[in-house]
């Protein structure tokens, strides 16, 4: 499968995707984690990114959809892939719709995560990620890890990321409205979105998510 997830930063993408990423073998791509992965290896597009990324900025899409690229066509996406956090904007998503039709692919699904802007700003605001690897993502009281301020996966540190901070938050939930909401329009006159409410447990989010996925029963 080839799915796209989208919803405000906080959404709980990341969280969703980890499961979903596993349960359908497929991996899960995010341009979030490729671009943090670059900025703790001090690579030129990490040193790029990061501006960008500090002030709840998009980083501009020259790198970002040629770094997304390149991670799609890594041999583990052959079969399927999870995209989080790309396509972010309607020039990256015609950017995709370009790459999957020189292959002959297509999407199967975009899975659009609804939650109050509240509800976010309360996410944002107690999430803690791992340094050694941002995918793995804790809450101070949500998702509480073992251990204080220790990941549970792979005992690396956990920290409170640089945009996380209150007012780098308002500037990005105003580019996800500007920039990126957009994108949903653009997949809903194909008939791809999937709108799933994202607030409860994320048990429960993820049973939604696995039911909204499932085929109806003419196969589509
Ligand atoms: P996104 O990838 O959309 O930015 P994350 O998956 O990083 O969002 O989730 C944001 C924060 O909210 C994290 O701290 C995560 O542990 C927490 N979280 C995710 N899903 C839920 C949920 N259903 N209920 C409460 N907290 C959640
Ligand atoms: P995320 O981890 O998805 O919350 O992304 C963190 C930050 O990385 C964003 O605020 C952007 O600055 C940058 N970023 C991630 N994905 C993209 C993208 N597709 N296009 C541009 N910037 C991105």
């Amino acid at each position: 499968m080839r799915i796209v997830l989208v919803g405000p930063p906080g959404a709980g993408k990341g969280t969703q995707a980890a499961f979903l990423a596993k349960n359908l073998s497929i991996p899960h791509i995010s341009t979030g984690d490729l671009f943090r992965a670059n900025i703790s290896q001090q690579t030129e597009l990490g040193k790029l990114a990061k501006s960008y990324m500090d002030a709840g900025n998009l980083v501009p899409d020259e790198v970002t959809i040629g770094m997304a690229k390149d991670r799609m066509e890594k041999p583990d996406a052959e079969n399927g892939f999870l995209l989080d956090g790309f396509p972010r904007n309607v020039s990256q998503a015609e950017a995709l719709d370009e790459m999957l039709q020189s292959e002959s692919m297509k999407l199967d699904a975009v899975l659009d995560l609804e939650v109050p802007k509240e509800e976010v700003v309360k996410r944002i605001a107690g999430r803690r990620i791992c340094r050694r690897d941002s995918s793995h993502v804790f809450h101070v009281t949500y998702s509480q890890p073992k251990k204080e301020g220790v990941c549970d996966v792979c005992g690396g540190e956990l920290y409170q990321r640089d945009d996380d901070s209150q007012e780098t938050v308002r500037k990005r939930l105003d580019v996800y409205h500007t920039q990126t909401e957009p994108i949903i329009d653009y997949y809903k006159a194909r008939g791809l979105v999937v709108t799933v409410s994202a607030v409860g447990t994320v048990e429960d989010v993820t049973t939604c998510v696995m039911e909204a996925l499932k085929p109806d029963e003419d196969g589509k």
